[in-house]
C-alpha cells in the first residue's frame, strides 16, 4: 500500500494545500485534498478489472475555490438544512446566515468545506490514510462553542474507504458532520440507471423548502421505497409530491433505528460496468442526493461536464433541521462528550 503527498496549490490567503494520493494493493487509487478534506478522485475497477473515475471532481484546486457544488468535501458544522437559520439552545436563540433561500444550508458562507484542514500522512495496520485536523472557534459562522474536530480517512486492501469522525466541544453546540462525494460508478453520463438498494423503512417528508416536516414517513408504495434494488430513473421523474419538491430525490431516509452500530446502508450496482458501492455508517440517517441542481456549468476530471443528475451523493448524517425537531435524534454536543461516528464507502464488482 502506498500513501504519497504533493503540493496541490495555495488558497486565496495564501494557505497551501496539499494533495493526497492512497493506493491500496488492487490498484484502488483515492485522492484527497486538506482543501476541505475533499475526496477529489477514486478509480476503482469494473467487472473486468479496469480502473475508472467514480467520483466528480476537478483536477486543481482552484476550481474548487471558485466554483464546486460541495464536491467530495466535509460538510460542518451542519450538514443540510436548518429552517431560516435559527435555533434555540439553552434558551438562546441562535442565528446562521441564510445561504439557500431562507434556510442554512452546509455550514454557512464559509463552512468545513472551505477551510484548510491540518493534514498528516497515516499508516496503520492494513491500511493507509490521511488524518486531518480543524480547530473551528466559538462563533464561527456564528455557531456556539470552539470546536476540535478530526477526521481520518483510511483505504485497505478490501477496497473500503472509511471516514472516522471525531469531535469535542469547550461549550454545547449542534454538530452534523457528513461527506458531499458525487458518486457515478459508469465514469461519465447519468446516473438514472444505476440501480439503488436502501435499507431504510420510512425516511423524513420536507415542505418545498426542502425543510423536515418532523413526520418520520413510511416509504411503501411511494418512489421514494428503495428497500428492494430500483433503478434510480424508473420513477424519479413521477408527479409524486416529495419528487417535485426536490426536482428528484434528495431527501434523508432513516437508516439507524435504535443504536449507533455501524450497518450496511446503501449498495449501488451500475449494470453496464458492474461496479459496486457499499455505504456502511453509524449515523441514524443517510441524504440520497439525485444531482438534481447540477448544471452543466462545471466540467472537471478529463473533461467531462457535470450535467443534471450525473452524479450522486450518499450523505450519512443527522436528520436535517434537528436543533429545531426534539424528537428526532440529538445533534447537541457538550463539553466532556466525544463525537465519533463512522462511515465507509467500498467498492466491489459484479
Ligand atoms: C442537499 C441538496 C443541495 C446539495 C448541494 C445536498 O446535500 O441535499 O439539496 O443542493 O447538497 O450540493
Amino acid at each position: 500500500m502506498n500513501i504519497e503527498r504533493r503540493h496541490f496549490g495555495h488558497t486565496l490567503d495564501d494557505e497551501q494545500v496539499d494533495l493526497f494520493t492512497l493506493t491500496n494493493n488492487n490498484g484502488l487509487e483515492v485522492q484527497i485534498t486538506n482543501y476541505g478534506g475533499t475526496v477529489v478522485s477514486i478509480l476503482a475497477p469494473d467487472r473486468h478489472g479496469r480502473f475508472g473515475q467514480v467520483t466528480l471532481g476537478f483536477d486543481n484546486l482552484q476550481d474548487y475555490i471558485k466554483k464546486s457544488p460541495y464536491f467530495g468535501c466535509l460538510v460542518g458544522r451542519y450538514a443540510n438544512r436548518i429552517a431560516r437559520g435559527k435555533f434555540t439552545l439553552n434558551g438562546l436563540e441562535y442565528t446562521l446566515v441564510q445561504n439557500d433561500g431562507e434556510n442554512h444550508l452546509h455550514g454557512g458562507l464559509k463552512g468545513f468545506d472551505k477551510v484548510v484542514w491540518l493534514a498528516g500522512e497515516y499508516a496503520g495496520d492494513g491500511e493507509v490514510g490521511v488524518s486531518l485536523h480543524y480547530r473551528s472557534q466559538a462563533g464561527e459562522e456564528n455557531y456556539p462553542g470552539a470546536l476540535n474536530v478530526r477526521v481520518l480517512y483510511t483505504l485497505n486492501n478490501n477496497n473500503a474507504l472509511k471516514i472516522k469522525y471525531q469531535a469535542t466541544t469547550d461549550q454545547d453546540t449542534v454538530l452534523n458532520l457528513t461527506n458531499h462525494t458525487y458518486f457515478n460508478l459508469a465514469g461519465s453520463g447519468d446516473i438514472l440507471g444505476h440501480e439503488l438498494t436502501l435499507n431504510a423503512g420510512r425516511f423524513t417528508p420536507v415542505n418545498d423548502t426542502l425543510i423536515p416536516t418532523g413526520e418520520l414517513r413510511v416509504v411503501t408504495g411511494s418512489p421514494l421505497d428503495f428497500t428492494t434494488a430500483a433503478v434510480i430513473g424508473d420513477r424519479i421523474d413521477q408527479d409524486d409530491e416529495q419528487l417535485n419538491f426536490a426536482g428528484g430525490y434528495d431527501h434523508n431516509w432513516i437508516v439507524n433505528e435504535s443504536d449507533d452500530a455501524l450497518v450496511l446502508a446503501a449498495t449501488v450496482y451500475e449494470p453496464a460496468s458492474g461496479r459496486t458501492l457499499e455505504t456502511y455508517t453509524t449515523q441514524p440517517g443517510i441524504q440520497f442526493y439525485s444531482g438534481n441542481f447540477l448544471d452543466g456549468s462545471a466540467a472537471g476530471h478529463g473533461g467531462v461536464v457535470y450535467h443534471r443528475r450525473s452524479g450522486f451523493c450518499l450523505e450519512t448524517q443527522h436528520f436535517p433541521d434537528s436543533p429545531n425537531q426534539p424528537h428526532f435524534p440529538s445533534t447537541i454536543l457538550k463539553p466532556g462528550d466525544l463525537y465519533s461516528q463512522t462511515t465507509i464507502y467500498r467498492f466491489l464488482s459484479r
